[in-house]
């Protein structure tokens, strides 16, 4: 009688895997084809023999293909990062003076010159200390709550990371004034995958994975990661606010 139970166990875990494997590889053909097409249709456009464009054409376009390749690039990070935790190869380059603040501001910087209706502001206290960790994997986690907060808020407003300094850990929040997330779909946002579907994540790229990666980083520097969200939002209180924990050392 055990045997069948795990026997069907099993079946539903290979089925499982299975309709994972097939959703992995429809969402990433596509996810990694729009940059790509895009890259190459502005190319093209821009060398075509009989083509005298305008400098400010030519700046836009090439503000595109720079965009683009950003995202390619993240959306490859996050992969590669994906690939080693099933692997079980996963693990962390430990330093010992991560600099949140800093991280934090290069991130912000970085971003402010993909938006032009957005405001993205840093707020930490003078004596935020530093903490030990992977000063790369943070910074992916900061890269995906930010370029979270700027596609999930398409009307602009202010995006703040702000850190705070507890006894025994220190928390970097990123706070968003966007379309916030139903309380219905709040269970599922964190698993591999898993994209809401409402008209903005139709128009926006992304492979449902930034998330299910922050966790499992910040997870594996013993910290946790939650959010609030108003998906109703009343004036006052719009958007969301992801937050992640670290310990002190
Ligand atoms: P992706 O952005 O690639 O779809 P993520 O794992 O980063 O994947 O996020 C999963 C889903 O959670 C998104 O598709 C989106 O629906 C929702 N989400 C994440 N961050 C926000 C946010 N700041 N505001 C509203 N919805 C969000």
């Amino acid at each position: 009688m055990t045997d069948i139970i795990a026997n069907v166990r099993d079946l539903t875990r290979y089925r499982e895997e299975e309709a994972l494997q097939k959703t992995f590889i429809s969402i990433i053909s596509h996810e990694l084809k729009t940059p790509v097409s895009i890259i190459k249709g502005y190319a093209g456009t821009l060398r075509r023999p009989d083509g005298h464009w305008s400098p400010e054409i030519l700046n836009e376009s090439f503000t595109v293909i720079e965009e683009e390749a950003d995202n390619l690039n993240a959306l490859i990070d996050n992969l590669l990062e994906v690939s080693r935790l099933q692997a079980g190869t996963f693990t962390l380059e430990i330093s010992d003076e991560v600099r949140l603040p800093r991280l934090a501001e290069s991130v912000a910087r970085r971003f402010a010159t993909q938006t032009a209706n957005h405001a993205i502001e840093t707020d930490f206290p003078n004596d935020f200390p530093t903490v030990i960790g992977d000063e790369r994997r943070l910074t992916q986690v900061l890269n995906n709550l930010v370029g979270n907060a700027i596609k999930y808020s398409p009307e602009g407003g202010r995006i703040i990371i702000r850190g705070e300094v507890h006894p025994e850990h220190v928390t970097v929040s990123v706070c968003d004034e966007g379309i916030g997330i139903p309380a219905r779909d709040q269970h599922r946002i964190f698993n591999k995958f898993s994209r809401l579907d409402n008209a903005l994540s139709r128009k926006t790229e992304g492979a449902g994975l930034g998330l299910y990666l922050s966790r499992a980083i910040i997870e594996a520097h013993r910290g946790r990661i939650w959010f609030h969200s108003n998906s109703d939002p009343e004036p006052g209180k719009p958007g969301t606010t992801f937050t992640f924990s670290l310990p002190r050392d």
